[in-house]
């Protein structure tokens, strides 16, 4: 089976976690701080806080942004479950804002429409996540001048993102919003194993995020009720968690970053061969907008065979029979049983629902060989006769 996605790890790699497993620290030693400055300095932010996934660093981004019962929180239906899931961990009420059709991200339109409607019915949302659906960024500039107007936060959800460019600046720059997430499972640009990130300019922020990413304890006299006892004396100020990321894995994302320009080269040359031979069929092929650069995470089609309600099920049934491991990024998350059992009914975002309909994601990934990739088209042209 060709998989829609896969980690690529060199000698390289493998030398730098070694190095680390013969050390003196197999966790809080002196690599992750440097994995931060290595993120931070690369994508022009000022802090980095590692985590052990990218769905702790938006539960830690919620909490930092004081999110709590009878708050809201508003994200996009097509994403993972974990971009609305970090709102319920806080216990605020999550509501979803449909997509725009063409870039398959959050609509900036049915946004400012939900705002405006909300306003009336006073329950603006305390944050909104926009996610960058496939690699490719938010129209971040509209999001941010409705931010201001209604008064809400923005956490990007950029765990498809890292290597992408938004008005030629790189995503998590952080221009945009108060903190952008990073995730580095196995299948997205950079891995760690398990692990993620949360990018912010604002040190409180960043403070109260490595706080709760390691229980609530601090070491810092000046955080403290009273003067330390002795040197070794901490103080647990807040109920946190053990978010941490180790060194090992923090070692395996500074030698996978190195790479970061060859496996987006690598990964935008496979998105603009698929665009080339894919142009002929009966599909959308996924559209950029100029001002952005995707870091093509996922390569997406739609397929337009709108009047045959199995025919999507079939053609991807016939790729994996072909093996070809095609993917459906994503399931509206409010289709999910635990969402309905908090009353979300189907219907609520149409564009989503249609496009549930019809996407298929294909395989993309560095090590992807153009023989495999032309059997990919093979297949998918065969399938759509
Ligand atoms: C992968 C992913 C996550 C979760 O990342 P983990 O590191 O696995 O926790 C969150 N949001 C989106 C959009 C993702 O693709």
């Amino acid at each position: 089976m060709i998989p829609y996605g896969r980690q690529s790890v060199t000698e390289e790699d493998i030398d730098a976690v070694v190095d680390v497993l013969r050390s003196d620290f197999l966790t809080q030693g002196p690599i992750i701080p440097k994995f931060e400055y290595a993120i931070a300095s690369r994508f022009q932010v000022a802090h980095g806080v590692a985590t052990n996934s990218a769905t702790s660093a938006l539960h830690l981004a919620c909490m930092a942004l004081g999110l709590e019962p009878g708050d809201s929180l508003w994200t996009t239906p097509i994403s993972f479950v974990a971009s609305s899931n970090c709102g319920l961990y806080c216990g605020a009420t999550i509501d979803f804002v449909d997509i725009d059709p063409i870039t398959y991200n959050l609509s900036v339109d049915s946004l400012s429409e939900k705002l405006s409607v909300a306003k009336k019915k006073n329950c603006l949302p305390k944050i909104v996540v926009p996610v960058h659906m496939a690699g490719q960024s938010c129209d971040m500039d509209a999001i941010y001048d409705l931010s201001k107007k209604y008064g809400f936060h923005i956490i990007e959800d950029a765990s498809h993102a890292l290597g992408g460019t938004y008005k030629g600046k790189p995503v998590g720059s952080c221009q945009y919003s108060d903190i952008t997430v990073f995730s580095f499972h196995p299948v997205k640009i950079i891995t760690t194993g398990e692990g993620g990130m949360a990018l912010t300019n604002d040190v409180r922020l960043a403070e109260k995020m490595r706080l709760m990413r390691s229980h609530g304890i601090t070491r810092d006299p000046s955080n403290m009720t009273k003067a330390p006892h002795g040197a070794w004396y901490y103080q647990q100020i807040t109920l946190g968690y053990n978010y941490r990321m180790t060194d090992i894995q923090a070692a395996l994302g500074i030698s996978q970053l190195k790479r970061l320009p060859e496996v987006i080269g690598v990964r935008t040359e496979l998105a603009m061969r698929y665009d080339k031979y894919l142009s002929g069929l009966s599909l959308d092929t996924p559209r950029q907008l100029l001002k952005s650069e995707s870091a093509w995470h996922l390569y997406i089609v739609r397929l337009k065979i709108r009047d045959d309600r199995t025919s999507h099920r079939r053609v991807f049934d016939f790729l994996r029979d072909s093996g070809i491991g095609v993917n459906l990024h994503y399931i509206p998350i409010y289709l999910q049983p635990h969402y309905q059992a908090m009353g979300f009914t189907p219907g609520l975002c149409p564009e989503a629902e249609a496009y549930y309909g019809e996407a298929i994601s294909l395989p993309i990934f560095p090590g992807l060989s153009t023989k495999d990739q032309d059997k990919v088209v093979e297949c998918l042209g065969a399938a759509l006769k």
